[in-house]
């Protein structure tokens, strides 16, 4: 059934916010051009359209845009001019990449590419300094850049049913997020921070997932207890397998753990270790780290307050994490924006703090590293905890053996 012409340019008339959802559209309706300077939000959902017109800027008071489920392979230029657009859903449509005009819509809170075909997150998205919400599950993105976590006003992230193997550790530092939600990827590791803003994470069937972090544990679970009594099953369900991928190729530190000695039922395990590390150190190791660390450590705490507050056990209270830029030095600035590896370094936030709560010092590159294997009948998680040195990794696991914990050293 063709669509009525003089019917539909009544209701633009007439509307400021336009219900044109499965009309069997296939080109976005002209008479919008002609009538529709004043509408405010189109949905044109279960279309048949496989592109914008380039006049779509001419809507100047369009601040929500539905284009779910149609066919849309490619955008117009155009489409980069609707500075006024907050919310833009192009999700369940036939794009390949997202096109660089969508950097340039200065005001878009919610971003939603769900169910496409995107294999990367264009730089140009990095610019979108008001983006709230950005939906891109369901797609073919095998890594997340870095500047995700550099989105200042980014709440909730969802990146489901994709191809990652790693978060970006930024994303510990980003102050606003309250979700992340990542389920069904092929995550090795989570961040092994915890996460400033204490987001809700969700991560369930990420079958190559076989290990935690102890200040990211002790975050989860006090979220956890908040809500609900905590259980295996609550924290992420076809996680913590034992399984991990001998196939890839790369440069990650992985670690074998012999579990199989403590308890007879489980089999040996390799965990990876987030690609940020470059060494680690066992307990009985009585070594002095790299200067590049030291620098970095140095250079950090200086320019950073960044603490780790997990001596509360969740009855006691919750987990929280401070992190506050303590002042610019340009001078400083200048040398290192010209050594990218150290600036990127530092930019990404640590990769961890050291968990003796005496201590706090921020962790990069180097670290000792002691893991405990909890009840395997009620957990079956690995957790690893890092430490600026090694005495550090003594007291700590001498003062949480009170916990019924029980560190085991790397050898
Ligand atoms: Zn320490």
């Amino acid at each position: 059934m063709d669509p009525d012409p003089i019917e539909m340019a009544n209701e633009v008339k007439s509307k400021v916010i336009l219900h044109w959802n499965c009309r069997g559209l296939v080109e976005f309706p002209e008479v919008m051009r002609l009538h529709g300077a004043h509408v405010q939000e189109i949905y044109l959902k279960w279309n048949k359209l496989t592109t914008l017109p380039p006049w779509i800027n001419e809507l100047y008071n369009v601040t929500n845009l539905y284009m779910y489920g149609n066919r849309i392979e490619e955008l117009p230029k155009e489409l980069g001019r609707m500075d006024q657009l907050t919310v833009l859903d192009l999700s369940a449509n036939k794009l390949q990449v997202i096109p660089a005009c969508i950097g340039n819509l200065s005001n878009l809170k919610s971003l939603s590419l769900n169910d496409n075909f995107i294999e990367r997150l264009s730089v140009e998205l990095s610019q979108l300094n008001n983006l709230e919400i950005l939906s891109v599950s369901g797609n073919q993105l095998v890594a997340l850049p870095e500047w995700v976590g550099s989105l200042p006003k980014l709440r909730e992230l969802y990146v489901d049913k994709n191809q990652l193997k790693e978060l970006p550790n930024r994303l510990t530092i980003a102050s606003e997020l309250t979700v992340i939600s990542a389920c069904s990827n092929r995550l090795t590791y989570l961040p092994l921070n915890g996460f400033l803003s204490a987001p809700c994470i969700r991560f369930d069937a990420n079958e190559y997932l076989n290990y935690i972090s102890y200040p990211l544990l002790q975050q989860l679970i006090s979220q956890l207890y908040l809500t609900f009594t905590y259980e295996r099953d609550f924290l992420a369900s076809g996680c913590f397998k034992t399984r991990y991928d001998t196939n890839v190729l790369s440069t990650n530190i992985k670690l074998y753990i012999k579990t199989k000695d403590l308890f007879p039922m489980n089999h040996d395990t390799i965990i990876k270790l987030p690609r940020q590390l470059l060494k680690v150190h066992e307990v009985h190791e009585n070594v002095t780290c790299s200067l590049l660390e030291l620098a970095l450590r140095k250079v950090y705490t200086e320019r950073y307050r960044h603490t780790l507050n997990t001596s509360g056990f969740p009855e006691n209270g919750s987990v929280t994490v401070l992190y506050k830029p303590l002042f610019k030095n340009t001078k400083l600035d200048f040398i290192l924006s010209t050594n990218y590896t150290l600036y990127n370094l530092l930019m990404n936030g640590p990769t961890s703090i050291c968990v003796n709560s005496q201590c706090q010092q921020p962790i990069f590159t180097e670290a000792w590293i002691i893991i405990d294997i909890h009840d395997p009948i009620i957990w079956c998680i690995i957790t690893i905890a890092l430490c600026c040195s090694r005495s550090c990794a003594v007291a700590f696991a001498h003062s949480s053996a009170m916990n019924n914990r029980d560190w085991h050293c790397v050898t």
